[in-house]
């Protein structure tokens, strides 16, 4: 069974079976939230019961997780969870702009590797690659690449692969400590950016490259002899 958030991501308002309560705690039958991970944050969201709304102050993991509310709403049966429009909008803008700077350092540097990826909720993110010997001025022109590639409006999905052609595909399974587990039926997701890109991810998109907001290279650092910090941010 696949999450909410990955077969209907528009689906944002989700209302619920409460399963188990515990205190601030409550156990939902199904939940449209992104758990967070592989370097995307949580989403931010509300749970509705009898009218009264609160914050979601964590997500648990799972097709039936636990939630810790930031307030005790009582052992009610029905709930609504609401996802946060705005910040799950700027996440998936902002995992889909990692997704093209990756490409355009696989393909423009010799097929280079994350080696890892940080969002932060604040618009910007960072990527670490595997890059001894790289020119940094080259790297801080990408943003004019980056720039092409939204232009372009290019289509993103995400497909379902078998895990051994997902290992034998080179680049496909772009970093360890990014890539999503297997499903139980041993498939791996990989998003798509049509004739750029093909990468296994766990994460939120969006649709098309065009639907990002524009992007900075904000600061390209040594980190060790072969590592390359690159920071990248969301124009508001
Ligand atoms: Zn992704």
């Amino acid at each position: 069974m696949f999450p909410i958030y990955h077969h209907n991501p528009a689906h944002l308002s989700h209302d619920t079976e409460v399963l188990e309560y515990d205190g601030p705690r409550i156990r939902v039958a199904s939940s449209p939230f992104y758990p967070g991970g592989g370097g995307q944050p949580a989403d931010r969201g509300t749970a509705t019961v009898g009218g009264r709304s609160t914050e979601i102050a964590e997500i648990g993991i799972g097709h039936s997780p636990w939630l810790t509310l930031a307030e005790d709403l009582g052992a009610e049966r029905e709930v609504t969870l609401d996802v946060d429009p705005d910040f799950r909008r700027l996440m998936s803008e902002l995992h889909t702009a990692t997704h093209i700077l990756n490409a355009l350092v696989f393909r423009d540097f010799d097929g280079a590797l994350v080696t890892g990826a940080q969002l932060a909720g604040d618009g910007t993110a960072r990527l670490d690659f595997d890059l001894p010997g790289a020119d940094n001025d080259r790297l801080r022109a990408l943003e004019g690449a980056i720039a092409e590639v939204r232009r372009q409006a290019l289509p993103v999905r995400a497909l379902y692969v078998d895990r051994a052609e997902a290992e034998a595909e080179p680049g496909l399974i772009r970093s360890k400590s990014v890539a999503p587990p297997p499903t139980e039926d041993g498939m791996i997701r990989v998003i798509e950016i049509a004739g750029l890109d093909r990468q296994a991810c766990g994460g939120t998109h969006v649709t098309d490259t065009g639907a990002i907001r524009p992007v900075r290279v904000l600061k390209v650092e040594n980190k060790g002899r072969q590592n390359r910090r690159i920071r990248i941010g969301l124009m508001s």
